[in-house]
């Protein structure tokens, strides 16, 4: 759908790069991002890798797609062996 109609519903309005956020609570939000880690099995320091994600959105049913911001970074990362860092 990035560049196309609508797949649901075939509308043309698309809307594109739309931010999207985590309610934390009624006042703040934070940012939705895909992570990966450097070290998955560390109880701390996971050496966390965040990537934002924006959505692509029709404007006539809300039909969303979500997409992640540098994917090769992040396929290289989870395809590495944890790190003993
Ligand atoms: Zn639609």
């Amino acid at each position: 759908m990035k560049a196309g109609p609508c797949p649901r519903c075939g509308g043309k309005e698309i809307l594109e790069n739309v931010r999207m956020a985590v309610s934390v609570d009624r006042i703040s939000s934070a940012p939705l991002v895909a992570v990966g880690y450097k070290r998955p099995d560390a109880l701390l320091l996971k050496g966390s890798v965040q990537h934002e994600t924006t959505a692509t959105i029709c404007a006539s049913c809300g039909y969303t797609e979500l997409y992640t911001a540098n994917p090769g970074e992040l396929a290289r990362l989870l395809a590495e062996p944890p790190s003993l860092e």
